[in-house]
Order: structure tokens, then sequence, then C-alpha cells
């Protein structure tokens, strides 16, 4: 299903946007070395609850997971790339954190994710390839407009992944967004221009380029949702949940 928002809908969009780009950014600035993984799930929890919204992890049982979730951000560490299950675990100098968050406030959801490296060691190529995702996911939301269709902007990104010398993964992608988090339209990461829906003015897409360094294969951990890249290599994901405006794309997960 794919839901397009009336007018009156997308000022409630923009404050969801708003509240998961602020609990990011607040997070991330908590993440010191020794930080544990359940640190940062119990302050989400605790920022989302404040906040009055909802969140859409903790319930969310879907095909690809064994579900329920369980908990309420995704905190992926290294080699683990999507959906990684917060556990017990204390971040070490050099880490290179991928923070995912969902909520659903006023009826709206707003979905973003950010990688960042923990403390001061740059170990070689994380900051790369998180400037890769960084750069992939603006020439995608650049080239989302009126008019243009889901392969022009599954093209953008892919262009730039390609260009930086990674491989893409399309067994996950972005996705529509509105009254739930996972719609449709599926937003591969890689494509061809001029395939696949036509955008319209109301449309929410989440936007999610994520790269591994040397595969694009995925394992699935133990726990059953995380994924992590099959060779071990590092990984890096950015998400930012955009409206389709009357000449371009807004940017709607940004700290309001
Ligand atoms: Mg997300």
């Amino acid at each position: 299903m794919i839901e397009i928002l009336s007018s009156t809908e997308l000022p409630r969009a923009r404050q969801a946007g708003a509240l998961v780009a602020g609990i990011l950014q607040t997070l991330k600035g908590r993440c010191r070395v020794g930080v544990n993984l359940l640190d940062i799930d119990r302050w989400a929890q605790d920022l989302i609850a404040e906040a009055g919204a909802l969140s859409c992890y903790v319930d969310y049982e879907p095909p690809f997971g064994r579900g329920p979730f369980g908990h309420y951000i995704c905190t992926s560490v290294n080699d683990a790339v999507l959906h990684g299950l917060p556990h017990d675990y204390p971040l070490a100098d050099g880490d290179l954190l991928s923070l995912d968050l969902a909520v659903s406030y006023g009826g709206i959801v707003a979905d973003s994710a950010i990688s960042f490296l923990v403390g001061e060691r740059q170990p070689a190529g994380s900051l790369a390839l998180i400037e890769a995702t960084e750069r992939a996911l603006s020439a995608g939301i650049a080239a989302a407009r009126p008019g243009a269709r889901i392969g022009d902007i599954s093209a953008a990104i892919g262009s730039v992944l390609d260009a930086a010398g990674y491989s893409v993964n399309t067994e996950f992608g972005g996705h529509g967004v509105g009254s739930t988090m996972h719609q449709d339209p599926h937003v591969p990461n890689t494509g061809r221009p001029g395939r696949g829906y036509r955008l319209r003015p109301g449309l929410l897409l989440a936007l999610e380029p994520w790269v591994m360094a040397d595969t694009a294969e995925l394992v699935t951990d133990a726990d059953g949702w995380t994924l992590r890249s099959a060779t071990g290599c590092r990984t890096a994901h950015s998400e930012h949940t955009v409206a389709i405006t009357d000449d371009g794309a807004e940017i709607l997960t940004v700290p309001g």
C-alpha cells in the first residue's frame, strides 16, 4: 500500500521527523567509550516516552526477524549493519556505531539512521564508509521530486556507492512511510533511472543507503535479528525520511 499525506498531515510528519532526529543526536552525544548498547536502548525508551511518541520497534514482528524485536532502537556495531539488536556490549574506542530509530508521533512515522565513530580512534576506511553512505543519501534525496520515479532515486544512490567502490546489496533498502513504518514503494539502493513508481507530492519515503566495505553478502546473527557482513568487514548506514513536495523533497528527520 502507498499512502499519500494530506497537507494537514505534513506538519505532523515534520514533528515526528524532528523528534527522531533530536533523539538520535542526543544519543550520539552520549555514546562514549564504555557505554553499553543496553544503556542506549534504555535512553531511547525514555526519550520516546518523554516526547509522547510510540516506538515502532518494540513489538515489531516482520517476516525478516525473529520477532518481536523487544527493544527501542537498532544498535549495529562494526560488522553489524542493519537491525542490530541491542545486547550487553560496552562500546570500545574506534567502534563504528549505527543507530536506527523509528517512532510514531501523532499517527505519523519518521525513520532515520546515523553512523559514527565512538571515541578517538579512526580505524582505516571507517570514515570513508560513513561518508559514502551520506553522499549516496544526499544524491538520492536530490533525485526525489514530483514526476521522478523510484528508479531515479535508486540509480542516484547506487552510482555514488558504485563510484566509491562498494558493491550494493538489494535485499534491504528504503521504503514508503506513513501511518506505519514499512510501506510500499520499496526503494532499492541501486537501479535504473526512469523505472518504477512515479513520485507524487505527499509521499513520504525513508531513503537508506548502507554499505559493507568488501562484500555485498549478509549473514544473520544468532540473535535472529542483527544482520552482519559475511566477511566481518565494517559497515555503515545513513537514513532520512523525506516528504515529496511540489518542487522537490523536504528532509523531515532534521532536529527542530
Ligand atoms: Mg530506519
